[in-house]
């Protein structure tokens, strides 16, 4: 095991070990500290999955030691601690106090602050964080109902979030290479300076910082401060070649789609799945609320098909979801449809199906909520943002995809299975 990171929430942590897997590191995803005895004899990195975001900071705090003690008896030889990539925290936390904790923890004395990921718009210029073209400060990130960014100096934000002494090395210097960063971050050792944030406006800056920070304990920033990093352990001998990567073995058997998500993009897929002779089954949340189709029903559908493989959805335009909102209320039409497709999720299991795709950001997490594995190896891409995942944990393996909503070609649901072995 060679790298260990901490990401702060579930989607970010996908996005992470998406990012190290299409580097060829092969990598495991835990959600939370995982319970049991994990092999990671064939893993090279470790992305733990808390939902501590928005916590209180001393709970995030206490959760992050966890993982990262978890992570250091795992043997991680370098740490991330994974954020937003447009800073998602308030004045109390939770970066600033997460990092610094971690940096005590891990006796070391610097870190870098690196939220940039370019792909998605997010780059910094002198220490300032920019959405697109906007300032942090003036995107819609300013209106966040829970972590409202209304400053876009990182080095301001991280300041006043910590008592760390906050630096900055500018793009000027990471523009001259790895070697002058990594002669930044000794100078600025030597000043005193604890967390230094550092600009970057492309990925070829992100892949220079990546190789200027080969050397230090513990990294911060988004998903995209990892794109330089598999390229120092590959150096150095401890990483395979890239390519050299283990097959995903996908166990063979029975496969089933579940969409809670009603996305226009979901929809398409669901369109195009029944276009190509997929047999389908629409749940109505009114009919399932009355008791009148019970979970045993939903499977003895989904087993009874002899294709190969059926989907169950409970997609539906917005009229038809405001119907079912006004009749159930909100929050319950939701959670009454995100338990009964889970609770489908543990019957199929149960009956051996093994193969899974589930649409919907809410619904996969209740979805792996039921199913409970330790942890989730990141396989081949279907499609952006896409991974298949095998499960790995006390139960028997499954391959599993969670598709968040907006996400997928609208030929996800057929082509998917293809790549599986
Ligand atoms: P997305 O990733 O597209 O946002 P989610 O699964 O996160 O999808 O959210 C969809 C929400 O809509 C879930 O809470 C789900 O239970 C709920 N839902 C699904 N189908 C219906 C429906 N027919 N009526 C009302 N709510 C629904």
């Amino acid at each position: 095991m060679l790298l260990g990171a901490i990401a702060d929430d579930l989607t970010g942590a996908t996005d992470l070990a998406l990012m190290l897997s299409r580097e060829g590191m092969r990598t495991i995803q835990t959600i939370g500290v995982p319970k049991t005895d994990l092999d990671l004899s064939d893993v090279d990195a470790v992305v733990v999955a808390l939902k501590s975001r928005t916590n209180p900071a001393a709970e995030a705090v206490a959760m992050s030691l966890e993982a990262l003690s978890f992570l250091q008896t795992a043997g991680a030889k370098q740490f991330l601690f994974k954020y937003c990539s447009t800073f998602d925290s308030s004045p109390a936390g939770n970066i600033g106090p997460v990092t610094e904790a971690l940096m005590q923890a891990l006796h070391t004395d610097l870190t870098i602050v690196c939220p940039a990921f370019p792909a998605n718009g997010r780059t910094i210029y002198k220490g300032h964080l920019f959405v697109g073209d906007q300032l942090l400060s003036d995107s819609p990130m300013r209106n966040h109902p829970l972590t409202p960014m209304t400053d876009s100096s990182l080095v301001r934000l991280m300041a006043g979030q910590s008592q760390l002494k906050v630096g900055l090395v500018t793009r000027e210097t990471v523009g001259q290479g790895a070697t002058a960063v990594a002669e930044a971050f000794d100078a600025a050792r030597s000043k005193g300076e604890e967390a230094l944030v550092v600009d970057a406006l492309t990925d070829a800056d992100l892949r220079v910082i990546g190789e200027a920070a080969g050397g230090l304990t513990l990294i911060t920033g988004g998903s995209g401060i990892a794109l330089g990093l598999p390229a120092n352990f590959r150096r150095t001998g401890l990483l395979h070649p890239a390519g050299d990567q283990v097959a995903f073995a996908a166990p063979s058997g029975r496969s089933m789609i579940l969409a809670g998500s009603c996305s226009e993009a979901t929809r398409g897929q669901i369109r195009t799945a029944i276009d190509a002779g997929v047999p389908t089954l629409k749940l109505d949340p009114i009919v399932i609320a009355e008791g009148r189709f019970p979970v045993e029903d939903a499977l003895s559908w989904a087993l009874n098909q002899s294709a190969r493989a059926p989907l169950i959805y409970s997609s539906a335009e917005p009229d038809e979801v405001k119907a079912a909102q006004s009749a159930l209320g909100r929050e319950r039409a939701g959670s009454l449809i995100e338990h009964f497709l889970a609770e489908i999720a543990l019957g199929l299991r149960a009956a051996g199906v093994n193969r899974l795709i589930v649409a919907g950001g809410e619904t996969s997490g209740a979805v792996v909520g039921a199913l409970a594995p330790d942890a989730l190896f990141i396989g081949p891409e279907i499609d952006p943002g896409v991974p298949w995942t095998l499960t790995l944990g006390q139960t028997e393996p499954m391959a599993l995809a969670l598709k968040s909503g907006n996400f997928g070609a609208p030929d996800f649901f057929l082509k998917a299975w293809d790549i599986l072995p």
